[in-house]
């Protein structure tokens, strides 16, 4: 297991649930911007999130910015020591820094000094753009052996400085080059693990890059907090990373299971399952898929008896196609012939079984339904 760390109210490694993290994009020094962004990530999700620390006026800025934020923020410095220890004293809960640009030996003792102080933790991030050159000299390219032991050396500098609060991170833009760097990583020491490719471009290829190097790690019990990097507006980036945890049973919340449908379907079920989706993302039933890590609510939609009823019994709710109708499956129980429309019966079920009386009048929930 790796060592903890705290971060405000998070906390990263020694069996923590993973934590999902993102980045703004606003200009820092427009609190009232970066603000609602940071806002609009946490109602997203997003556990932890990072701001850009680049010139005096972010330094200025931030206190602003950490006092409106719901959620425990970190300071991204390059080059500069006294932006470091500006964003430290502002009152950022965690600090990522590059300690080969931060300027030599003795700057990196007097942020690490100031950090012990603050009680707030420092990342070391590499990333395949920024290797420093003796290790791409020693190694040709970014490799992940590169990755991992310029991570390293950086994490021993810290070291040297008398710090060990210390999150590693080693992402190339390369999906097995990242696998194959957090690999070497969590054998050679036990500081908890950031995941993420970097730079893994527009959202239609960096949300698989990322799955798929993110949930390799995490299918081998490697990682403690991860960001999934997409260009463009960062709350897709914590949805991203969120439904990653979903799929490995690692956050709790809604898992819908749905056929893709052949010649054999009896009802349309996509937009069954869309249908579903959308009341269940109303207020009434958030009890039912909480965002944390207290399991998975299962709704199946299948479209014929081939799979159909197998799914449906293992799922919390379920309702399978057939040549004359659907069968309802509620927590396994024998099934409940469906005439009419089966996501309506859906629906009612659960708000029969799971629905909270009186929080909600049941027109809310039809038209989230009805979208
Ligand atoms: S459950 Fe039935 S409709 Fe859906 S993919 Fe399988 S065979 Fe086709």
């Amino acid at each position: 297991m790796t060592r903890a760390v705290r971060v405000g109210s998070a906390r990263i490694g020694g069996g923590a649930p993973i934590t999902v993290q993102s980045m703004t994009n606003t200009d820092t020094r427009d609190w009232e911007s970066t603000s609602l962004q940071i806002r609009a990530l946490a109602d997203a999700g997003c556990d932890i999130v990072r701001v850009s620390v680049y010139d005096d006026e972010c330094v200025k800025a931030s206190r602003a910015i950490i006092d409106a934020s719901p959620v425990p923020l970190v300071a991204d410095v390059h080059f500069r020591t006294d932006l470091a220890i500006g964003a430290i004293e502002s009152g950022f809960a965690k600090l990522r820094i590059n300690p080969g640009n931060i300027g030599g030996e003795a700057n990196v003792r007097r942020v690490a000094d100031c950090a012990k102080a603050h009680g707030v933790p420092i990342r070391v991030g590499v990333n395949s753009g920024s290797l420093e050159k003796a290790m791409l000299a020693k190694h040709g390219r970014p490799t992940p052996e590169a990755l991992a032991e310029s991570a390293l050396s950086s994490a021993r500098t810290l070291e040297r400085a008398g710090f060990d609060q210390i999150v590693i991170a080693a992402k190339s833009n390369n999906t097995a080059d990242t696998i194959c760097a957090y690999r070497l990583l969590s054998k050679w020491c036990d500081y908890p693990l950031h995941l993420g490719v970097t730079e893994a471009g527009l959202p239609e290829d960096g949300v698989v890059k990322s799955a798929a190097a993110i949930g390799a790690l995490l299918a081998d019990g490697i990682g403690d907090t991860l960001r999934v990097s997409l260009s463009g507006d960062p709350v897709p980036e914590a949805e991203t990373g969120i439904r990653i945890l979903r799929a490995l049973g690692l956050r709790g919340g809604l898992d819908i299971i749905a056929c893709p449908t052949c010649g054999r379907a009896c009802m349309d079920v996509a937009s069954v399952a869309a249908r579903v989706k959308a009341a269940l993302a109303a207020p009434r039933f958030a009890h039912i898929a909480p965002n944390g890590p207290d399991g998975l609510f299962k709704v199946a939609v299948m479209g014929c008896v081939v799979n159909g009823p197998g799914e449906a019994r293992e799922a919390d709710i379920g309702v399978a196609g057939a040549p004359d109708g659907a069968a309802l499956f509620v927590k396994g129980e024998s099934p409940v012939p469906v005439r009419g429309d089966p996501a309506q019966a859906l629906i009612d079920a659960i708000e029969r079984r799971w629905g909270e009386p009186g929080s909600h009048p049941r027109e809310t929930i039809l038209k989230y339904a009805r979208g």
